[in-house]
């Protein structure tokens, strides 16, 4: 680098010196340049000798020295130190038409001449170009990503990730055993394709990885290479869709070529639905760019033979958005689905990311899982990370159970904000509302055990929450959990109405739950006693995963949507009244609560449970219910 530098410098002033010496050969001696009216006055005293005449200027020279009083003082000391010789003058050319007649006069010899354009054709045509054609370079380069010069558009060799080896293998992936088993097939045919090859089965070209953000499908993909032992060809669905129509074809046909010079190997397409969205569903505009795309993955899923050993993963959360022609056989055929981790597959996913952290004995992972409900493998492997820099940070030995019950506050509530300021009324309110919803999750029998109560203000919207711990994954509750749960989003509202007679906006989320579930129990569980076993709404979620997916027009009657309402409502208004008996039966806890929350910002189970055996226990009264129902598990924290 430094060399280089040198020699730059070196060159620079070898050119400079060239030049001097070229100027000093060619133009010897001094150019006056003279105002008009000497050069006039010079030639009506006879001092001119010769002059050649441009449209510009005139130059000439002098016959001699003694210049006094026809140029300016200083000009003629200057002419004067020149000494002896030829004195040249140039002067800009004024609309003079005595010109001529003054010059015959003088008896001067002079000369037109055609001046030389080169120079300034150069400085006014071709450095422009010079200049744009640099700076558009410059600029193709930069959109090209450094692939560098024009004619490297279409090539995506810097945007193909390709690892010969990924070092991930199945015992990474923990928890989601079945998409590793439907998985197997391909690792097994990756591993000798010529076994196959020679029965003559059939091999899937396309295997789409269906599952939520963080479930682990990259990693899963990962997996199968790595298991296989072949090279891993990886690119997001995103990255094709580039700024000039065209490119992202390319891009495909190239990261097929290379794919097959590397078979047996794994092209994994990430984020599909950016690539792969149904053709013509957007309204403003078609993008053709992202047509074209599509359309050249199709072809090059359609053209190459799988007994080459070339294997398609793709990744997506949002199967429903994609063209169905990608799902057609022969391309994506096979779908894995990918589930959240249960209670069982987040400890194991806890005990892979904990290899890596030193843990103190007392931590439990099974503990930590069972607080985590509705955590992806992502969200998990971030917890484990969280746990062990709280530690290093404490300047701890060992990640303990303390660092873990920090970062699982962390990652669930987002940062603690415990500068944020509320003032002491607003803190009053949060501190019954919370105390308000834990009160009654001990008092029903089907509720989930409370954990931890905080009024510590987390992210932007929680003020405070009330974290149960659910002894178990739920995928079926009864009208009773229901029904306790709807209790349980109660309590905190009611609790202000107490204490208060007034209430907050706070209490809005947990009523729109409340609304929520007591609807589907009308709507889709057949739990309503009047409207009976009739089902009135498609559950509208996708098939694959539990995101919404675009409303269904109703398919019932104005009455019976009326019927409905008053059922809803009906189920709310009952709630409403057991929760106010329950409270009012249980002031003098809600009260202590409320003065130890606002005290201590936060209580666990251990100061909860003495504070309740030191007041009258809380009386348990019981709701019986019969009917089971198809439910995911519901989110477990009760912000606001
Ligand atoms: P996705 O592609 O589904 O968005 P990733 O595969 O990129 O998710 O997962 C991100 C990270 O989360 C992984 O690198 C891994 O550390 C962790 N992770 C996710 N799922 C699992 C799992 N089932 N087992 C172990 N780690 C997981
Ligand atoms: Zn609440």
């Amino acid at each position: 680098m430094e060399q280089k530098q040198q020699v730059i410098a070196w060159y620079f002033l070898a050119a400079f010196l060239v030049i001097l010496t070229i100027q000093n050969f060619f133009i010897q001696g001094h150019v006056e340049s003279l105002p008009y009216s000497e050069f006039k006055a010079l030639l009506h005293a006879g001092k001119v000798k010769e002059i050649t005449l441009t449209e510009q200027a005139i130059s000439g020279s002098l016959s001699d020295d003694s210049l006094e009083g026809l140029v300016a003082k200083e000009t003629a000391e200057r002419l004067k130190q020149l000494g002896k010789g030829e004195h040249l003058f140039t002067t800009i050319r004024v609309n003079d038409p005595s010109l001529v007649q003054d010059l015959e006069a003088a008896k001067v010899r002079f000369a037109g001449q055609v001046e030389s354009k080169w120079l300034s054709t150069l400085l006014s045509w071709v450095l422009p170009a010079v200049i744009f054609v640099g700076i558009w370079q410059f600029a193709i380069k930069r959109m090209g990503g450094g692939a560098g010069g024009l004619m490297a558009i279409g090539k995506s060799k810097a945007k193909v990730y390709m690892e010969k080896e990924t070092g991930v293998t199945f015992d990474d992936v923990a928890g989601i055993d079945e998409a590793k088993d439907e998985l197997m097939q391909v690792v097994e045919f990756l591993k000798a394709p010529d076994r196959y090859r020679r029965l003559g089965g059939k091999i899937p070209k396309g295997v789409l990885i269906v599952g939520a953000p963080g479930t682990g499908k990259t990693l899963l993909a990962k997996a199968v290479a790595g298991e296989a032992g072949v090279p891993f060809f990886s690119m997001s669905g995103s990255e094709f869709v580039e700024m000039f129509v065209g490119v992202g074809a390319a891009r495909v046909r190239d990261l097929f070529e290379q794919a097959e010079q590397k078979a047996p190997c794994i092209i994994f397409i990430d984020e599909l639905d950016a690539l792969g969205k149904a053709r013509g569903m957007n309204v403003v505009g078609g993008n053709d760019e992202r047509e074209q795309t599509l359309n050249q993955l199709l072809v090059q899923m359609d053209g190459f033979d799988t007994h080459k050993g070339v294997i398609i993963l793709a990744a997506t959360n949002r199967p429903e958005i994609l063209d169905p022609a990608l799902l057609r056989p022969g391309r994506f055929d096979r779908h894995v689905a990918i589930d959240r981790p249960d209670l069982n597959g987040r400890e194991k996913i806890l005990l892979v990311h904990s290899k890596q952290v030193t843990l103190a004995p007392s931590v439990e992972l099974a503990s930590i899982a069972a607080r985590t409900p509705g955590f992806a493998g992502a969200d998990l492997a971030n917890l484990v990370n969280e746990a062990a820099l709280h530690a290093a940070r404490a300047g701890k030995d060992a990640v303990d159970m303390e660092d873990f019950d920090e970062a699982i506050d962390r990652v669930v509530g987002g940062l603690e904000r415990k500068n944020r300021i509320m003032n002491p009324k607003e803190k009053e309110t949060v501190a019954y509302h919370e105390a308000g919803h834990a009160l009654v999750a001990e008092a029903r029998p089907n509720a989930d055990r409370v954990g931890k109560i905080s009024i510590i203000p987390r992210g932007i919207a929680a003020l405070g929450y009330t974290q149960q711990i659910p002894t178990e994954d739920r995928y079926l509750l009864k009208r009773s959990e229901l029904l306790d749960r709807i209790d349980v989003l109660l309590g905190g509202r009611v609790a202000e109405e107490l204490v208060f007679g007034d209430i907050s906006t706070g209490a809005q989320n947990d009523l729109q739950r409340a609304t929520d579930m007591a609807r589907h129990m009308v709507t889709q569980y057949g739990m309503s006693e009047s409207l009976g076993l009739a089902t009135f709404e498609e559950p509208r979620t996708s098939a694959f995963l539990n995101i919404p997916v675009s409303q269904q027009p109703a398919t019932y009657s104005d009455r019976t949507a009326q019927a409905i309402d008053d059922e809803i409502g009906k189920l709310l208004a009952d709630a409403h009244a057991r929760v106010v008996k329950t409270l009012e039966a249980n002031r003098g806890n809600l009260e202590a609560l409320a003065k130890l929350l606002l005290e201590k910002e936060v209580v666990d189970r251990a100061t909860l449970d003495a504070l309740l055996s030191a007041q009258a226990p809380v009386g348990k009264d019981s709701d019986s219910g019969g009917e089971t129902t198809a439910h995911r598990p519901s989110d477990q924290r009760e912000p606001g």
